[in-house]
């Protein structure tokens, strides 16, 4: 009689920021169909229908199996000389600031904390950014000139325990599926919940929606200002708590008393009318329990870091921060942003939380024992890719990502990579349309495969498990960055055997000198054996002698990690998109679906997957279909000056008139002409360099 083997191993869903747990069994070599994990407390045993079929995903179509070099496959000691000769040699005749990485909230927090500590502490370069500048740098931004850190202050227990959700720039419902079931059972369990869903398209998420507000696109501050203004003029901030626990009232409510002039004023300011406005101030003011939930309709914006202040000032005003049920949230869109930003994956980060002062430098400094801790703040990603193209950058890096798609005015991209001197990649997709143009390929290990730890956007540590043998020669990237290190000369900074030992040395940083003056410590999770570091259950952070289960909410105390202790209000003047008038008549919004991720390198494998959406589309309202010639299912040519691109169009009441949305995931390898990256202008915030993404002028005519 043959045995039948079955192993079961518990890891964490590789798309969206909400970070379910996974439950995986293998019987013998075959991995059955995925189930939630049931004990994870971010999902409780639920999957949306992406991380539900997972195990579609696994398959080696279009895996990047070996090393090659000028599309010659090599051994990796050849692979590894290559780009290691090449650095030097850059860094000898340009200097560090020549040399550039550009990474992913894919990647592992292991993966992220080798190549930041590579770059800034041993290249010596600021240039490191990632693609988490795309997603939450605005987020990060408001964070830190509010808190003085940059610290998500809920929890997702706290959407359940609301009894107002604000939901804006989300659509939830597709993009963070699992937290979009949580909050529709929250409202059943509790009639009494409102949701108000700011959003100028009506989309899925809307279906929960007691109130919908489709507001003019980018006039969010706006919306928030008005919030405060009214609550002011009302009587019913909470004085208390800003007297005690903020700084910058007085200019804050000066500031908003000159912007407010009623509801009629504020409502024909973001296109609503007033008595939705009205009912969303009442509710807002009757509601103490509030949760604003944001995410890239916020951040993707070239004011995005003032729209996140001002919902952090509407709720640090009425004292809704640190409470069960009441937060400013923002949600992450990949798996490991919020990882990537803890151990300073962002140019303007150095590590573990800690920025540029000479006292986090010299801390950073002596704990790596650094030759060459960077000086200051690299290259955000859009000035980054400027930069290869201008040459002064001639050796870049990327790493599980696929800026050819992502990046605004991604021909520009393609152009700075065709000029660039060395353009090397790591991925374990080897026909992305970035790698295609790759001197130096790198391939690495993938979901399933590695092992190391993401946090999700209630800073909740999960660990990745693998459970299959990488194939072909693929290494883990932690593998790959510290054998660049080694080769560079630096042996013993470089030494890690495994990703616990990488995990050990971050979380020893987290806590160095750390005497509660920063946010992030992990100092209760240093010093764990491989044995423990593999059984290690989900914890939100921070992890030390205070918290030693890990802390659900911060600030419940009035404490902030600002010089003062005190929060600070910023004074937010709002400001419309930059006006797009000149690259058409329509502006075009992007966002996700439902079934698809990214650029689709993993979700593209799942027939299931992909028959929710087969193809790039153009939802446009009927007005305007009427006015540019657009029939209901036929190809439009969307177009700019920067390019054009071919959708589907879908003629929808959706969509307010003059508005258009469009898919952000297909590349040229799914259709032909789909990268909507390719219309967009480079404009970004100019406090987070986050680009926007959400505001492109554009023309349509049928194809
Ligand atoms: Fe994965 Fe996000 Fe879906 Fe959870 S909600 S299963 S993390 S894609």
């Amino acid at each position: 009689m043959t045995t039948v083997a079955i192993t079961q191993t518990r890891t964490t869903c590789p798309y969206c920021g909400v970070g379910c747990g996974v439950a995986i069994t293998r019987q013998d070599t075959d991995v059955l169909p995925v189930a939630g994990d049931k004990h994870h407390p971010s999902n409780f045993g639920r999957l949306c229908v992406k991380g539900s079929n997972l195990h579609d995903t696994l398959d080696l179509d279009g895996r990047l199996l070996y090393p090659s070099v000028n599309g010659e496959r090599v051994d990796w000691d050849t692979a590894l000389d290559t780009v290691a000769n090449q650095l030097r040699s850059v860094i000898a005749e340009h200097g560090p600031g020549a040399v550039a990485i550009y990474a992913a909230g894919q990647m592992l927090t292991e993966d992220y904390y080798a190549v930041n500590k590579l770059m800034k502490g041993f290249i010596g370069s600021g240039n490191l950014d990632t693609n988490s500048r795309l997603c939450m740098a605005s987020a990060v931004a408001s964070y830190k000139r509010a808190f003085g850190s940059d610290t998500v202050p809920g929890c997702y227990e706290d959407l359940e325990q609301a009894d107002l959700l604000i939901i804006t720039g989300s659509n939830a419902a597709w993009a963070h599926p699992i937290l979009f079931q949580r909050m529709t059972a929250a409202k059943k369990a509790n009639p009494d919940l409102k949701v108000i869903v700011v959003d100028p398209r009506r989309t899925a998420t809307c279906d929960l929606a007691d109130l919908h507000l489709a507001i003019r696109p980018g006039s969010d501050a706006f919306l928030f200002n008005a919030l405060l203004g009214y609550m002011d003029a009302q009587n019913a901030l909470d004085t208390d708590f800003i007297n005690q626990h903020t700084e910058g009232s007085d200019e804050l409510l000066a500031n908003i008393r000159s912007q407010w002039q009623g509801i009629e004023a504020a409502a024909a300011q973001l296109d609503v009318s007033a008595e939705d406005l009205t009912t969303c101030l009442e509710w807002f003011k009757a509601r103490p329990r509030t949760v604003t939930f944001y995410s890239q309709g916020i951040n993707q914006s070239s004011s995005g870091t003032d729209k996140g202040n001002a919902i952090i000032n509407l709720h640090l005003a009425t004292g809704r921060i640190g409470k069960p049920g009441a937060c400013p949230f923002s949600i992450t869109g990949q798996p490991n942003a919020m990882g990537g930003r803890e151990v300073g994956g962002l140019a303007n980060q150095l590590a573990a939380h800690m920025d540029f002062a000479d006292a986090d430098r010299d801390r950073v400094q002596r704990f790596w024992n650094a030759p060459n801790l960077v000086q200051g703040p690299g290259l955000k990603a859009v000035d980054l890719f400027n930069a290869i193209k201008a040459g002064d950058i001639k050796f870049v890096w990327i790493i599980s990502t696929n800026p050819l798609v992502s990046m605004p005015d991604a021909d520009d991209v393609r152009a700075a990579l065709q000029a660039c001197d060395m353009v090397v990649v790591s991925d374990n997709m080897g026909n992305t349309d970035t790698a295609l143009l790759a001197d130096v390929l790198l391939p690495a290990a993938g979901w399933g495969e590695k092992n190391g730890t993401v946090t999700n956007s209630e800073r909740r540590i999960s660990r990745q498990r693998g459970f299959l043998p990488s194939p072909g020669e693929a290494r883990a990237d932690w593998w790959i960055i510290s054998q660049i290190g080694r080769r560079l000369g630096y042996e013993s900074a470089f030494d890690w055997q495994h990703p616990a030992e990488v995990f050990d040395e971050y979380a020893r940083l987290t806590g160095f000198e750390n005497n509660g003056s920063r946010d992030l410590d992990l100092s209760g999770l240093a010093g764990m054996s491989q044995e423990k570091y593999d059984r290690m259950l989900p914890v939100q952070w921070p992890v030390n002698a205070q918290y030693p289960q890990g802390r659900q909410r911060f600030f419940e105390d009035g404490r902030f990690f600002t010089p003062s202790g005190k929060a600070r209000f910023i004074n937010v003047t709002p400001a419309l998109p930059v006006s797009r008038s000149n690259d058409g008549p329509l502006i075009m919004n992007t966002g996700r679906v439902r079934d698809h991720w990214h650029t689709m390198t993993r979700t593209a494998k799942s027939s299931k997957l992909a028959q929710h959406i087969r193809e790039p589309y153009l939802d446009i309202h009927p007005q305007d279909a009427e006015r540019f010639g657009i029939q209901e299912g036929q190809l439009a040519r969307v177009f700019n000056s920067r390019g054009d691109i071919l959708v589907r169009a879908h003629i929808t009441s959706d969509q307010r008139t003059g508005e258009v949305f469009v898919p952000m995931h297909w590349t040229d390898r799914y259709a032909s002409k789909g990268r909507m990256g390719a219309l967009i202008d480079k404009t970004n915030d100019p406090i987070s360099g986050q680009p926007e993404l959400k505001f492109t002028g554009v023309s349509v005519e049928p194809f």
